[in-house]
């Protein structure tokens, strides 16, 4: 047997049975960086590229089970929420991330599909501001999602700057918000670590007919090299590339949205 120091992370997420988005996502990407991954299932969904039709979330305590199973017997070093889809699972889970000390917390507060589907409740929302983010060493916003949490509307970089400091303020160590939704031919992900705003750019990558799984994918490459031992600008850097390259290779698998190649640095 080989023993060694491959680290490892815990995504606690929803499952997307088409492999684009949720916690098969988090996982390619954890197996891409060299990352063990494991996985705390929080809802199963019912979906395709097209679209959602149906999700079914699981009981808190079984949510929290599933965390402190792990936890008792895998060194974590990062870990990343998802689609944590209910108010009490959001409790659940800022509880045992409490309890537990688990390290490195990536949260992307996950709130609606790119196709329109709700994926967590208002009182939801209220709970990841309240009980999780206070716990977060980063949450990745997008800018929808940064204007729900911050209660800024977002049309300027200046207004992207004063929803990062508010999130921030809600108690997380830092913020990102990222840039795929705001316009421009240049992606720009804005980091806010309570004191500095530093700013990552990639030249935007033309995704004709969508993709699909970008959020979970940069926050779980995030946690990843967080994992690595990179501190938190790298991982930040180093993940909006691996996503750039990921959707610039994606393919047409489905009949709708294009799924990234969470191998591209591999596969040639
Ligand atoms: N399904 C699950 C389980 C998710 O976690 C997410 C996003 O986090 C989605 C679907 C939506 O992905 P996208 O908005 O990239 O389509």
């Amino acid at each position: 047997m080989r023993t060694g120091n491959v680290p490892a992370a815990l995504t606690i997420a929803g499952s997307d049975p088409s492999g684009g988005a949720g916690l098969q996502a988090d996982l390619e990407t954890f197996a891409a960086h060299g990352v063990h991954g494991c996985s705390a299932v929080t809802a199963v969904t019912s979906q395709n590229t097209v679209g959602i039709t149906g999700s079914v979330v699981l009981g808190a305590d079984l949510v929290g089970a599933q965390i402190e199973a792990i936890a008792a017997d895998i060194p974590i070093r990062a870990v990343k929420t998802g689609m944590l889809g209910a108010a009490a699972v959001v409790e659940a889970v800022a509880a045992a991330i409490g309890q537990l000390d688990l390290p490195q917390v990536v949260v992307d507060p996950v709130m609606v599909s790119s196709s329109g589907t709700r994926l967590l409740d208002a009182d939801g929302v209220q709970m990841l501001r309240a009980e999780l983010l206070p716990r977060a060493l980063v949450v990745t916003p997008n800018v929808p999602e940064a204007e729900v949490l911050s209660g800024v509307a977002i049309s300027s970089p200046r207004d992207a700057q004063e929803a990062a400091r508010r999130i921030q303020g809600l108690g997380c160590s830092a913020v990102i918000v990222t840039g795929g939704h705001a316009p421009g031919d240049e992606v720009v992900d804005l980091l806010f670590d309570g004191r500095t705003f530093h700013q990552c750019r990639t030249l935007r990558m033309a995704a004709p007919g969508g993709v699909h799984g970008t959020g979970c994918t940069f926050a779980a490459a995030v946690a990843a090299n967080l994992a690595l031992g990179c501190p938190l600008l790298d991982a930040a850097a180093r993940a909006q590339a691996y996503v750039a390259g990921a959707i610039a290779h994606a393919r047409a698998i489905g009949r709708g949205a294009a799924l990234l190649d969470h191998f591209w640095r591999t596969s040639g």
